[in-house]
This record gives C-alpha cells, structure tokens and sequence, in this order.
C-alpha cells in the first residue's frame, strides 16, 4: 500500500523524512539501548533533548529570551482557559476577536474567568471577512487582545498582527504557526497544539513573555500555571515525551528545508496554485474575503453539493485523504500545512481538474 497524501486538519500529514528518522531510531535511540518512548524525561539524554527542541524552535522563530518556550502535555483548547488563569494579571476584562469557530470557543471558555469583550465579530457573515479594523470596539482596560491567526475550520487567516494600541497581544496560532516568519516581539503569548504544522498530538507549544508570569490566578491548577512549567523547563510533570521527540525532528527537518522563510515562499506557492484552480473554475468555489484566503486550508464547495459523496469516493480511490470538510461548514478542505508536499497539491489540482472535466 502506498503512503496517501493526507490533506486532514490534524492530526496531519508529517514529512516522510521525519517519520523515517523516528522509525530508525525507535528500538534504540541515541545510544540509549532503548526507545527514546521509554525513556526517563529526567535522563540526561532526554532532558539534552528538550532543551534541542527548545533551542531549535528558539532559532526558527528567532524567540529572545525575555519569552520562556513551554512544552505542555495538554490540548490546544487548553489554552482557552490557560490564558486567562494566567495573563489576566489582577484585571477582570479581556479582549476577544471573534472570527470563527475557534475563537468564538476560546472567547466562551475565557467567560469563566473573566468579562469579555468581543471586540468584533463576523458571525453573521458565517465567517468569510475579517471585519475591517475601524470597526472593532477595543477596550484598552483589557488585560490581553486575543485572536486566531488562522481558523482551521472557516479557512480564514489574519496575515498580519492587529494593531491594538497597547494591549498584549495574544494567539492561537496551531494551524500556521512555523508556516512563515512572525516577529515574536509583537506578541505577549504565542500558542499552538502541536499537531497541525508541528506534527504529533499531544503537545502544546507556549511561548509567553517572562515579565507577564508569576500572577496565575489562586485557583489556577499547579499544572496549568505557566510559571511553575517555565521555571521548571517543561519538566514540572512528565511531558509528552515523544511528542517532543518528534516536534524536534520536525523543527530540525524545517531547517533543513530553509527555516520558516523558505517554507513560507512554498506555502505561498501551494495555497495560490490551489485556488487559481478554484477561481478558474465555475465547478469549485471558495467564499473567503480575498485578502484573508488561509495559506494553510483551503475550503471549497462543489456547486452542485450532490457531488460531494462521489468527489470524496473518487479522491479515496487517487489516495488523497482528509479531504472532508469540517461538519459546521460541510464541502471540503484541503489541508496543505509545511509537510504537504507541493506535489501532493499539484497532483489534488489535476485530479479536481479531472472531475471536473466529468461531472460539470
Ligand atoms: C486544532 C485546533 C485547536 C485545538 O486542538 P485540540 O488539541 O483538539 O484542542 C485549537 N485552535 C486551532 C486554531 C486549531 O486549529
């Protein structure tokens, strides 16, 4: 059986050299006489491994050190109720941009701890615009901005950091994180579930501003406080440890490749190639605001939806999967995060072209 392109959200494709290192390696790793699975995390070779992983991920996104970089054994939605236990800092209100389903779930989970302020929200446009900026009603008392820099589910991406006076900003960047290059210095917290554009499941990445730590709320469980796990280098309680393992496989893999710059061009690449076949066609469309089409999925709908079952049969039958879209949005995305190889794309555009040809 031949390995399939697999265009799902996440778990998702991981780069064929990453997945051959980790099988070569898997009985004895690293001089270790054993699988780096069933190895101590306070052995001397793991924690040398962490602190790779740290380093790597600190040179990709070139991370000062006024940030600490966390690898927490938890989901991505964590962090939706990490943020404010954490970065609240004594103040009662928070600032949440609501552009679709991911973070209209993180502003919901926020509301335990805190008053939020939608600052705004493209709800009623069934998320297909950002609203502009002049519209959204920032409230400067608020402890943080939050946003998604990239909704997994609508296919919409905010390319650029908002400008929102002074407050920190915070993101969930799992779906576009390490796909270009983002000045860190801009945010007050970056975090991203691993297994989108890092790879495994089970790992989530944080990296958060030294000077923000230290006043978690009191009913914050110690696992869950970001000082308590900076301070302790991830090694507070038993991480994931594979998942690390293969995030840094990942990372040195992505050096590799050029860094975040040269994976960028590629993904420019993909994701233009993808929906120039799209737009050409009256056959598949996408109704994403231009300027905001995610880099990382890219939705689409067949005009006539009784198409849908026999486009996702036939894609099985060319080994393309994941192609499915979300539930709450129906049609199908293709999920074309760093691993995905541009010629898995250019072969998914000829097979939509194919279909087309067809069935139209
Ligand atoms: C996948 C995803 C998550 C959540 O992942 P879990 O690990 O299942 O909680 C959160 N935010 C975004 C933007 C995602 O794409």
């Amino acid at each position: 059986m031949t390995r399939h392109y697999n265009f799902g959200a996440g778990p998702a494709t991981i780069s064929e050299l990453v997945l051959e290192e980790a099988q070569s390696e898997l009985l004895k790793w690293n001089g270790q006489g054993m699988s780096v699975l069933e190895c101590s995390h306070r052995s001397p070779a793991f924690m040398a491994l962490i602190e790779e992983a740290e380093q790597n991920i600190r040179d990709l996104l070139a991370i000062s050190d006024d940030y600490a970089v966390l690898f927490l054994a938890a989901p991505g939605r964590s962090q939706y109720a990490m943020v404010p236990m954490n970065l609240l800092r004594g103040k009662q209100q928070a600032d949440y941009l609501q552009t679709g389903i991911w973070s209209a779930m993180a502003a919901k989970e926020a509301q335990k701890y805190c008053d939020v302020n939608i600052v705004a929200s493209s709800e009623n446009e069934n998320y297909r615009l950002i609203q502009p900026r002049a519209s959204w009603q920032v409230n400067s008392d608020a402890a943080y901005f939050h946003y998604v820099s990239n909704e997994t589910v609508n296919g919409i991406e905010i390319h650029d950091v908002p400008e929102v006076d002074d407050l920190p900003i915070v993101t969930d960047m799992t779906s576009n994180i390490l796909s270009k290059p983002i000045d860190v210095s801009k945010f007050a917290c970056i975090y991203s579930g691993a297994q989108k554009n890092i790879g495994p499941a089970g790992l989530t990445l944080v990296i958060v501003r030294k000077d923000y730590l230290g006043q978690a709320l009191p009913i914050t469980p110690t696992v869950y406080d970001y000082k308590i796990n900076a301070d302790k280098h991830s090694l507070y309680y038993t991480p994931a440890t594979f998942s690390i393992y293969l995030a840094n496989l990942t990372f040195k893999w992505l050096k590799q490749q050029g860094g975040v710059e040269a994976i960028a061009a590629v993904n420019q690449r993909k994701s233009a190639k993808l929906y120039a076949a799209i737009d050409e066609s009256s056959f598949y469309h996408n109704s994403v605001d231009v300027p905001n089409r995610s880099i990382m999925n890219v939705i689409f709908t067949l005009a006539n939806s009784d198409l849908d079952k026999v486009f996702l049969e036939k894609a099985a039958e060319h080994n393309f999967a994941g192609l499915k879209g979300h539930r709450i949005v129906g049609g199908m995305r293709a999920s074309i995060y760093n691993a995905m190889p541009e010629a898995g794309v250019d072969a998914l555009i000829a097979f939509m072209k194919d279909f087309e040809q067809q069935n139209a």
